[in-house]
């Protein structure tokens, strides 16, 4: 999408500082880190949302969630004691950016609720 920040960011058109990236996904660092460890997950075509998420992205949803949400987690150094995948939906569910993407968050004690 044209106007999409993160789309940009997967065509490399804005930089990032890449963590993870393949034909289909790229990961990256959030530019507001809120714990010591912050990446975003993103398909790198545009869908806006959990709840955009279609049949057809069955194979791309479970490779973020079976593949490299759990690879990155193992390469930082997070899988032992633990992290937080987060993906905000929707205005009500806190989303400020419309291309789908699942928060990674490690390296310190996560609170609940979350807020
Ligand atoms: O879940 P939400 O949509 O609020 O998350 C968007 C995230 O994208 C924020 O954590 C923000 O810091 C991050 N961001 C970024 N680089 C940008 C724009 C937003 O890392 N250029």
């Amino acid at each position: 999408m044209a106007d999409c920040i993160f789309c940009k960011i997967a065509q490399k058109e804005i930089p990032s500082t890449l963590v993870y990236e393949d034909e289909l996904v790229a990961a990256f660092k959030d530019l507001e880190p809120q714990a010591p460890f912050h990446a975003l997950v993103i398909p790198k075509k545009h869908v806006e949302s959990i709840a955009a998420l279609k049949a057809e992205d069955k194979e791309l949803a479970a490779h973020i969630l079976c593949d490299v949400i759990p690879q990155i987690a193992e390469e930082q150094g997070l899988t032992e004691k633990g992290f937080r995948v987060v993906a905000n939906t929707g205005e009500e569910g806190g989303q400020t950016v419309k291309h789908l993407h699942f928060h990674i968050l490690g390296g310190r004690s996560m609170q609940w609720p979350p807020g």
